[in-house]
């Protein structure tokens, strides 16, 4: 069986694990968001990408929920140390990753090939592609102003509250080599427990993907990233109440319409009515136990 799963970072990273410990890695494809993607200090940074990379490496910092385990700073600090603006906070095993990152892309190598390279060399099995390959970025309004998307995540720590989110380069944007081909090829399109709107909704703005699953001829589902109500970690549930008008299942499935047949929700969340089919499990993916039980159940969902 093979599977095609739309993703952001921490949600989509473990349920990309999740899947890909469940079923042979390489039945799984990942869509990666890069609405998120930002240059810092001249470096060319994918937090999702990288996150779902360190995650299917084993190598994710999962305290943090971002960066590399057994970090170390020195980089950072030197930089500090000399009037350096050092507000996005890059460690320096991430650095490396960085630093061949935007030197292929410098010398013209697409983001999809770069990516590819580096998933190869944490010997991760699972497919990682960008969902393009083309600049795709987000921009948050909020009360105080528009502002790129990790000024806004990062700089004011999603204190503002968001009126709107636009993906700048979506109208010409073309999906990346393999992304289309993978979801046409596979029998189960998912959508992981990401934020809706700046993990997924990025990924949906280009108008040849979201094509794709509105003219799907297999099933496709969304696990919701919500607990009881709330979000395990991040804004999506502040943006679901104040963009969708609630934070239960049915505005996670109003974020999907047309484009999934179930909706996965939390045993926590099952009374509610989502609007849509629902496959009701424990969704927290706290451990590989967790993982393969929610795996299990998207893999066995009856859509
Ligand atoms: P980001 O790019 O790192 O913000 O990551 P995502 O958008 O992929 O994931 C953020 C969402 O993941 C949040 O809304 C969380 O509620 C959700 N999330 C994280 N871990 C879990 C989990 O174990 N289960 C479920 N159901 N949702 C999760
Ligand atoms: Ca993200």
């Amino acid at each position: 069986m093979k599977v095609a799963v739309l993703a952001g970072g921490l949600g989509g990273s473990r349920f990309a694990r999740a899947l890909s410990e469940t079923l042979p890695p390489r039945d799984v494809t990942v869509v990666g968001n890069v609405g998120d993607d930002v240059e810092v200090s001249g470096l060319y940074v994918s937090p999702d990408l990288d996150t779902i990379l360190y995650t299917l490496a084993g190598v994710l910092d999962e305290e943090r929920g971002w960066g590399r385990q057994d970090e170390s700073w020195n980089a950072r600090e030197a930089a500090t140390d000399l009037g350096g603006d050092t507000w996005f906070q890059l460690g320096d095993r991430d650095l490396g990753l960085h630093l061949v990152r935007t030197e292929a892309l410098g010398r013209g190598e697409p983001l999809s090939a770069v990516t590819a390279r580096l998933a190869q060399a944490f010997g991760v099995e699972a497919t990682l592609l960008p969902a393009t390959d083309h600049r795709l970025r987000t921009w948050i309004a909020t009360p105080a102003g528009e502002f790129p998307f990790q000024e806004w995540f990062v700089g004011r720590g999603h204190r503002d509250e968001v009126d709107g989110v636009r993906f700048e380069g979506a109208e010409t944007a073309r999906a990346a080599p393999g992304v289309l081909e993978a979801l046409e090829a596979a029998d189960l399109i998912a959508i992981a427990p990401s934020n809706p709107f700046v993990s997924i909704g990025p990924i949906l703005a280009i108008a040849e993907i979201r094509a794709v699953l509105e003219q799907r001829r297999v099933p496709a589902l969304a696990v919701s990233p919500l607990i009881g109500g709330r979000t395990v970690r991040g804004p999506a549930d502040r943006m679901l109440a104040r963009l969708a008008g609630g934070t239960g299942p049915a505005q996670v499935t109003d974020c999907y319409k047309g484009l999934i047949d179930a909706l996965v929700v939390d045993e926590a969340d099952a009374e509610e009515d989502a609007g849509i089919q629902t496959i009701v499990t424990r969704t927290l993916m706290s451990d590989a136990a967790a993982r393969r039980r929610l795996a299990e159940a998207v893999l066995g969902a009856p859509v």
